[in-house]
C-alpha cells in the first residue's frame, strides 16, 4: 500500500510514544508506535466499513493500559482471529490485534493525544473484503481529505 500523507502543519509523522484515551476517558493507554503515523490506513472489510476508524500499527509490547482495563470489551467475528477492543462506557474503539499480522496491534488514530483523522490528506484503504489471510490483500483505494480554505 502507498503510505498515508499528513497535511502541512499536522502532527509529527515520526511520532513514536504517545498517550491515548477513549472519549469518556475511562480507558487510557500509553503507546509506542511501530512506524509513527506512516502506517495509518483504513480497511474495507465488513466490520471496518462500519467502524470507520483510521488505524496505525503498534508492536504487541507497544501498548500499556494505564487505566480502565476492566472497561475494555472485546469483539470477534468470522475466523475470530482478530480481537477488537472498545470502551464499554463510551463505545469508542481503542485497538485491535490484527488478523493480517498477529504480531501487531492496530490502534485507533483518533484516540491519540493531539492527533485527528483529519490531520491526513491521504489515507490508503486496504483490501479487507478479500483478506490478505484469504489470498487477497493489496490496496482497494485512497481516501482524501481537503480542509476548507481558512
Ligand atoms: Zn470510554
Amino acid at each position: 500500500m502507498t503510505g498515508a500523507r499528513l497535511l502541512p502543519g499536522g502532527p509529527d509523522p515520526d511520532l513514536a510514544e504517545v498517550d491515548a484515551a477513549c472519549h469518556c476517558g475511562a480507558v487510557r493507554l500509553r503507546l509506542r508506535l511501530s512506524d509513527g503515523l506512516r502506517t495509518a490506513r483504513r480497511c474495507d472489510c465488513s466490520f471496518c466499513r462500519m467502524r470507520g476508524a483510521v488505524a496505525v500499527s503498534a508492536p504487541l509490547d507497544g501498548i500499556t493500559i494505564v487505566a480502565g482495563a476492566e472497561q475494555l470489551a472485546e469483539y470477534r467475528f468470522n475466523t475470530r482471529t482478530a480481537v477488537h477492543h472498545f470502551c464499554r462506557v463510551c463505545g469508542i474503539y481503542t485497538h485491535h490485534q490484527r488478523r493480517s499480522n498477529p504480531d501487531e496491534y492496530g490502534v485507533n488514530v483518533a484516540i491519540l493525544k493531539d492527533v485527528s483523522p483529519f490531520d491526513f490528506a491521504e489515507i490508503p484503504v486496504g483490501n479487507g473484503r478479500c483478506h490478505p489471510s484469504d489470498g487477497g490483500g493489496g490496496q482497494a483505494g485512497t481516501l482524501t481529505y481537503r480542509p476548507a480554505p481558512a
